[in-house]
This record gives structure tokens, C-alpha cells and sequence, in this order.
């Protein structure tokens, strides 16, 4: 039942901050996490205890999260983006639309921001305050990306911690970090593969990792050794 926890866990950090903190900083609510995920199991035993809730219901939401909606959607949009430029461009103006055209929708999506990186420049994405994450083409966030040390030293030492995720990336590569909110959620397009041009989309779609699109890797033409 880990993945069922996984997901509480994340349903309480996202239960922290459904209030906007785009313009209020000065609270701290990184304190929480293990006493919501127990105040979240507890209240849904109350719940289902009082037949409010049916349990099945919320298995098929899980599920839901789990298994549908889930980074192999960012994949799809990666790839269309890759190997159409009309999509690209719509995608990097108007993201919700671009998204919404490959049936992508809700999960925050209309609030989803797409960050290109290329040969100068390495978007990473973060969120300093709790969990804020581009639900709709990522599904749920991975434990490390709600982690405090993660959140507090993607700002302070970028470099550091994509050495950590493996990437080594040369000082002529400018990383520039950025703090998702309620308001706004970052998806980052990674850059196409050299030698990737024979692929098709499906092909290439398979090859975009979840962490490519957080900014934490690079997408590697086999995924043999890379980090999915
Ligand atoms: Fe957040």
C-alpha cells in the first residue's frame, strides 16, 4: 500500500496550499507533511466509517492519478512539440491551448507555463514553498520534488543538485530556476536529441523522461543508463 500513502502524502501537501501564495510569502507551512498525511488517513476512515465516502470511489481516483494521468502525457506534448513547429510555437505562447489539443485538461492545467531549454540555457522547476506541480501532463509529483532539500537548494545551489540527478552541465549553460505556485505551473521542454532525427513521434515520446521535464535531466537518445 506505498502507493496508496504516496498519494496522501501528496493529497495533504496539496490540501495545504490550496490558498493563493503567489502574493503571500511570509508564512511557513513546510512543517505539516507527516501530521497532514495522518490527519488525511484518519479523516478518510472517519468517512468511510460513516459510509460518506465509498472507499472504491477513492481507489478509482487513485487509479486515476496513478495510472492514467501521468508523465507520459508531458511526453506526448514534448514530442508534438519537437516534431511540429506550428505546436511548439502555440505551445510556448499559449500552453493550456496546446495542451488542451492533445486532450489534456484540468489538474491546473490553464495555469501551466512551458519553459524551452537548448544550448544556452537549463530551466529547472521547483517549488520553494510545498508541491506545486504541472498535475495535468506530469501527473503526481515524485517524493524527492516535495523533499525540503530539494526545495530549499534547487535556488540555492542549482548546479549542485542536477550534479546530484547526474547532469554535469558545462559553465556556458545558464541555469535559471524557477519557483511554480498555485498560479503558475512549469513544464520544461527539453531539448531533441542529436541523432534522434530518424525517430517518430511515438519513438521520441518514449524516450522524454518525467525528470527531463522537471529539469533535473536531459533527455539521452537510448534510455539505457538514463534516469527514467
Ligand atoms: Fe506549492
Amino acid at each position: 500500500m506505498t502507493t496508496r500513502r504516496g498519494f496522501l502524502t501528496g493529497a495533504g501537501a496539496v490540501a495545504a496550499h490550496e490558498h493563493t501564495h503567489a502574493q503571500d510569502h511570509d508564512h511557513e507551512h513546510q512543517a505539516a507533511p507527516s501530521d497532514v498525511t495522518l490527519r488525511v488517513k484518519a479523516l478518510e476512515s472517519l468517512l468511510v466509517e460513516k459510509g460518506l465516502v465509498d472507499p472504491a470511489a477513492l481507489d478509482a481516483l487513485i487509479d486515476t492519478f496513478e495510472h492514467k494521468v501521468g508523465p507520459r502525457s508531458g511526453a506526448r506534448v514534448v514530442a508534438r512539440a519537437w516534431v511540429d513547429p506550428e505546436y511548439k510555437k502555440l505551445l510556448l505562447a499559449d500552453a493550456a491551448a496546446a495542451i488542451a489539443k492533445l486532450g489534456y485538461k484540468g489538474g491546473q492545467g490553464e495555469h501551466l507555463v512551458v519553459l524551452e531549454n537548448g544550448p544556452k540555457i537549463h530551466n529547472l522547476v521547483v517549488c520553494t514553498l510545498c508541491s506545486c506541480y504541472p498535475w495535468a501532463v506530469l501527473g503526481l509529483p515524485p517524493v524527492w520534488y516535495k523533499s525540503a532539500p530539494y526545495r530549499s537548494r534547487a535556488v540555492i545551489d542549482p548546479r549542485g543538485v542536477l550534479h546530484e540527478f547526474g547532469l554535469d552541465l558545462p559553465d556556458s549553460i545558464e541555469v535559471r530556476v524557477w519557483d511554480s505556485t498555485a498560479e503558475l505551473r512549469y513544464l520544461v521542454l527539453p531539448e531533441r536529441p542529436s541523432g534522434s532525427e530518424k525517430l517518430t513521434e511515438d519513438e521520441l515520446a518514449a524516450l522524454v523522461t518525467r525528470d527531463a521535464m522537471i529539469g533535473v535531466a536531459q533527455v539521452q537518445l537510448t534510455k539505457a543508463g538514463g534516469k527514467a
